[in-house]
């Protein structure tokens, strides 16, 4: 029997990870469950789960969590706050860790699930993509395994041989192809895009998530980050890694070996198989994804990136170049702005903008420390917040 904490399990994944967890009730039990501010949806899910504790962003929220649970006759017990996530990401009772908080408050937590040697789900690309060598280390030094729950990750890591160990020479690896749909506007007018609104830019053709993330695919920053989490997670250069676009979403990401051989990872696109796939790795279980029928799919397309549509995806193979703090200023002024255009304070095309204009102002340094990386993602926030204060006419 495994002990699973689910750090955001009121979210997108959170709810996929649940979901599998519940056809499989002989091998996974629940220890614990974190939600940010959805209240009742966590108090359903402990209802249904049973986990020993739950952790919620405020002392309020925790209030009336504990009142919820306390009149349905249930004794989880209740907690607030990035101390209390990271204890029950480390607790000694916990098997494995879905790291499925958005951005950057999932960072500490994630970390001391890796720190504590567990088996760390990887969803929350932003805390690699901020952290980069320190988080890769922090999992080497207590043994922590990390596997990769975003689709592409998880597509390449399947795509690997068995104990591949960051090292592509090694293992006679050419290059990584990551796929990506190329979000809702990929045949859109680029001058059109500064209309589109959030609802637009959250539609995604092929997968159902979180906001953040499908502004991003819409950017495609997501891929961006994406590129930078292949790194870490696969030791590949940025010139080993190469975007595809491939509208329909089957083939989740791609390895090519220098013989000529291209291995893929193919499915529906439904993140219950990576889910399933990494709570059971190296075994398989049901995940109740749906078997891929390609007759009915019939036809899959692929074209090159194009960087001039796409300014983010630049900047992010830009910020892995950079190395450093880049990709922590390159993450956190992207959350800054996809959140400004969530509330309708910008336009979509200055998401970019944004994020260029903090990459370009605010001076890097080296990833030495957690701490460092931190005070980068401060000064970067600070910077995206007055530059979008400045007004619209940029
Ligand atoms: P979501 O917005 O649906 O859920 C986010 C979860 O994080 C919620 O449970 C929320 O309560 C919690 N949360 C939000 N802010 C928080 C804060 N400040 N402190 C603590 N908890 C907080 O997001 P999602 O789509 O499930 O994505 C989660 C992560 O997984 C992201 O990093 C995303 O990039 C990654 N991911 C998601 C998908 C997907 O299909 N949804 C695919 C690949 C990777
Ligand atoms: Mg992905």
């Amino acid at each position: 029997m495994q002990r699973i904490t689910i750090l955001g399990a009121t979210g997108s994944i959170g709810v996929s990870t649940l979901d599998v967890l519940a056809r499989h009730p002989e091998r996974y039990s629940v220890f614990a469950l974190s939600a940010h501010s959805k209240v009742e949806a966590l108090a359903a899910q402990c209802e249904r789960f049973r986990p020993a504790r739950a952790v919620v962003g405020s002392a309020a929220a925790a209030a009336q969590l504990t009142a919820l649970l306390r009149a349905k006759g249930l004794r989880t017990e209740v907690d607030y706050g990035e101390a209390a996530l990271c204890a029950i990401a480390a607790d000694a009772q916990v098997d494995a860790v879905m790291a499925a908080i958005v951005g950057a408050a999932g960072l500490a937590p994630t970390l001391a699930a890796a720190r504590a040697g567990k088996k760390v789900l990887l969803a929350n690309k932003e805390a690699l993509v901020m952290s980069g060598q320190l988080f890769i280390d922090a999992a080497q030094a207590s043994g922590a395994v990390l596997l990769p729950i975003d689709s592409e990750h998880n597509a390449i890591f399947q795509c690997l041989p068995r104990g591949y160990g960051r090292a592509p020479a090694d293992a006679g690896v050419a290059k990584i192809v990551l796929t990506a749909s190329g979000g809702p506007f990929l045949t859109r007018a680029v001058d059109s895009l500064d209309a589109v609104t959030p609802e637009q830019a959250c539609k995604h053709p092929n997968w159902v998530m979180g906001r953040k993330i499908s502004v991003d695919s819409a950017t495609m920053m997501n891929k961006g980050l994406e590129v930078i989490e292949a790194h870490w997670l696969f030791g590949t250069p940025a010139a080993q890694i190469e975007v595809l676009i491939h509208p329909q979403s089957v083939i989740h990401s791609m390895v090519s070996y220098v013989d000529g051989s291209v291995l893929a990872q193919l499915g529906n696109p439904d993140m219950r198989t990576p889910i399933a796939h990494a709570l059971a790795y190296p075994e398989r279980i049901d995940s109740g994804v749906a078997q891929l029928d390609l007759a009915q799919i019939a036809t899959l397309q692929f074209e090159r990136a194009d960087f001039a549509r796409f300014p983010c995806l630049a900047l992010a193979f830009d910020a892995l170049r950079a190395g450093g703090t880049a990709p922590a200023l390159l993450n956190a002024a992207n959350e800054v702005a996809v959140q400004a255009f969530l509330d309708l304070r910008i336009g979509f095309r200055q998401i970019d903008r944004v994020v260029r204009h903090v990459i370009e102002t605010v001076a890097g340094g080296a990833a030495s420390s957690i701490e460092a990386v931190m005070a980068q993602d401060g000064l970067a926030r600070a910077a995206a917040e007055r530059y979008i204060a400045g007004g619209p006419a940029r």
